[in-house]
């Protein structure tokens, strides 16, 4: 029998990063998955980023995953999202070539010294009491393990439907994992039913293309890793077309016959990608839709219509989309469906993502009740860190709400639960001016260091960003721009009015339309100028009595969150109603803070809490 430190089941998003992260971290690690050629694969958009999510894959850069490079490596068009909006809610999206991407995770995890890749389906945990001591395939093979992480996906119980019809898989061309849900319920697991879906996939050489818009990617598209300096490769173009009146007719006809629809589904499916049925219905007065036509790669003529998810019957799916400028005469290579699958209900785990009846199991990604690549990914490497790190007897990474996006995702998940699949937002955040993209590295980058995920060459760069910004920051404190005719000039064509005496660079840079490579041009700041640490010294000029204001809300919430609560602590205590006693023994909160959240705990319950857990660590002291 096998025996590794930790077994990662499931090669998806969350998987790889899992995976990677813990035998980097040095630790003997397996990864177990159904299909060894479908790693990484991309199953709905061809795409990383966009929205908040563009936050997670930076955190997960600066913590030493691979998403971000891999998007870099292999992505096809970049956009930078909100670019004229504020910096908080500007987000980096990139097209990738799916299969490209799929391939460059593959080498990866094939190159990587400790982790072992095997295909398998995984049907039970081995279990010693209740702690999890390995996995065992459809074959009976036992895998032993000091840490397992499941990272299933949609494949528990995967129900693929179109129309009325239905099929048992885990994804489209994938069979669906039956065992492990119900193994989960024997262990007094709260299993729920969620459903998501996607839309067929077009051929190329059967679109008009002259009847759309064309899209091209930023002319300076931004790499998504600290570590990239530029994307090198040729960019490709999206092209951007629109539903019709007929399309929403033929659509409101067939309603019935959807199986979101029709009664077949039951489940919750994510709220933020609706179907195109959900949109004909619940925006009724509009006569369009935006759909936006995708290439999947660089070789393949294979399309994506962005915005056209449905689980219509086939021939419905055919009829609609003609009457789609471009698509009169589109052939289908992939239908859309919807697909209903078991997740674990992510209030039975602990802020590690360990379920905390089942000491050394992990959950992460879809599984949690979570949807997309990036959330997905997320979660993965902090499962796999912490069971490295569990492995090793170490502290364990716990990201807090107000350090990093990654922190702001599990806090919701274990805190709340979910009852839909839960997407990331920079709403979600409470302090979104100090989670930026731009500074997930000044964030998150010592984490990374201290479990071992940050190499000398990766540390230096971060070093040598962060002396740049301390020279910038101290030149600007000085530097004068001075009253000159250039000055005003170049002032009044952005829109600002001129100056009448010269200005310190720092309240110049604090004007909203001007930014620091206006200094270059002037030549007040030489051209070698890094891009990188000017826009960090820029937003913190621009921003500082608003990140001040933030800072000190979070310091004043800092005693809370820091004060963790004991492992065995009882939460019967005096002074707490029955049910808010019940409430936390079931979740067991880790931090004063994380009760706090805890829907229905209120500040007077935290403020007795307070006293019984100040009360419990004096008398441990003293023992
Ligand atoms: P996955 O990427 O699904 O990976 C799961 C892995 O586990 C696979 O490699 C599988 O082979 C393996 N596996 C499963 N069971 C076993 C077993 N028993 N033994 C061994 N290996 C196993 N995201 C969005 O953001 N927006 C969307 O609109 C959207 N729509 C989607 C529509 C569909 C139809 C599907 C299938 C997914 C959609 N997604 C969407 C979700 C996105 O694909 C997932 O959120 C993301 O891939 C989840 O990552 P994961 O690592 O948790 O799981």
């Amino acid at each position: 029998m096998s025996k590794y430190d930790v077994i990662v089941v499931g090669a998806g998003h969350a998987g790889v990063e899992a995976a990677l992260a813990s035998a980097r971290m040095g630790r003997r690690t397996l990864l177990l998955t159904l299909n060894l050629d479908t790693i990484c694969k991309a199953s709905c958009n061809p795409a990383i980023g966009g929205i908040g999510k563009g936050h997670l894959v930076k955190e997960i850069d600066a913590l030493g995953g691979e998403m971000a490079k891999a998007t870099d490596a292999t992505g096809i068009q970049f956009r930078l999202l909100n670019r004229s909006k504020g910096p908080a809610v500007r987000s980096s999206r990139a097209q990738i070539d799916r299969f490209d991407y799929s391939l460059y995770m593959k080498t990866v995890c094939e190159q990587t010294p400790n982790l072992h890749l095997k295909q398998a389906t995984i049907e039970r945990l081995l279990l010693d009491g209740n702690r999890v001591i390995g996995v065992a395939n459809q074959f009976g093979q036992e895998y032993r393990a000091g840490a397992v992480i499941i990272t299933t996906g949609t494949f528990l119980k995967g129900l693929m439907h179109i129309g009325h019809q239905q099929q048992a898989a885990g994804r489209a061309g994938d069979p669906p994992a039956m065992g492990l849900s119900d193994q989960f319920r024997a262990l007094d697991l709260n299993v729920g039913r969620l459903k998501t879906g996607t839309c067929p996939r077009i051929d190329g050489n059967t679109i008009d293309f002259s009847k759309t818009e064309r899209q091209d990617g930023d002319s300076d598209p931004l790499p998504f890793s600290f570590a990239n300096e530029r994307i090198h490769q040729e960019q490709r173009p999206c092209w951007i077309t629109y539903t019709s009146t007929a399309t929403h007719d033929i659509i409101r006809e067939n309603l019935g016959a959807s199986a979101m629809y029709g009664g077949k589904i039951d489940s919750r499916g994510p709220r933020y990608c609706p179907s195109i049925e959900d949109k004909i219905v619940r925006f009724a007065d509009k006569d369009r839709h935006q759909i936006f036509l995708e290439p999947e790669g660089r070789e393949t003529m294979e399309f994506y219509p962005n915005g056209l998810s449905t689980s219509l019957p086939y021939d419905v799916q055919i009829a609609f989309l003609r009457t789609i400028p471009g698509l009169e005469e589109v052939e289908i290579m992939r239908p859309g469906y919807a697909i209903e699958y078991d997740f674990v209900q992510p209030t039975e785990l602990a802020p590690t993502l360990e379920v905390r009846k089942v000491p050394g199991l992990y959950f992460a990604g879809q599984i949690n009740g979570t949807t997309g690549y990036e959330e997905a990914a997320a979660q993965g490497i902090i499962a796999g860190i912490n069971a490295a790190l569990s492995i090793s007897g170490e502290e364990p990474l716990i990201l807090r709400r107000d350090e990093a996006y990654i922190g702001v995702l599990i806090d919701d998940l274990i805190t709340k639960g979910t009852d839909e699949p839960y997407r990331m937002f920079t709403s979600r955040a409470e302090h979104r001016l100090l989670l930026r993209e731009d500074n997930a590295d000044e964030r998150l980058r010592h984490h990374g260091r201290r479990v071992g995920l940050v190499n000398d060459a990766t540390w230096n760069l971060w070093e040598t960003k962060k002396e740049a910004i301390a020279n910038l920051s101290a030149t600007l404190q000085t530097l004068r721009v001075p009253l000159t005719e250039e000055v005003n000039k170049l002032l009044t064509g952005v829109g600002e009015p001129p100056i009448r005496e010269p200005l310190p660079a720092a309240q110049f840079l604090k004007r909203p339309h001007v930014n620091w490579a206006h200094l270059v041009e002037l030549g007040l700041l030489p051209d070698d100028t890094a891009r990188a640490a000017a826009e960090q010294v820029e937003i913190g000029i621009k921003y500082e009595g608003y990140l001040k204001r933030q800072q000190s809300e979070i310091d004043k919430l800092a005693k809370l969150e820091r004060t963790r609560i004991p492992d065995g602590f009882s939460f019967r205590v005096p002074g707490l109603s029955r049910e808010v006693q019940e409430k936390l023994e079931t979740q067991r909160p880790a931090t004063l803070g994380h009760a706090s959240r805890i829907p229905g705990i209120t500040p007077a319950a935290v403020s007795v809490l307070s006293i019984y857990v100040e009360r419990h660590r004096r008398e441990a002291e003293a023992v």
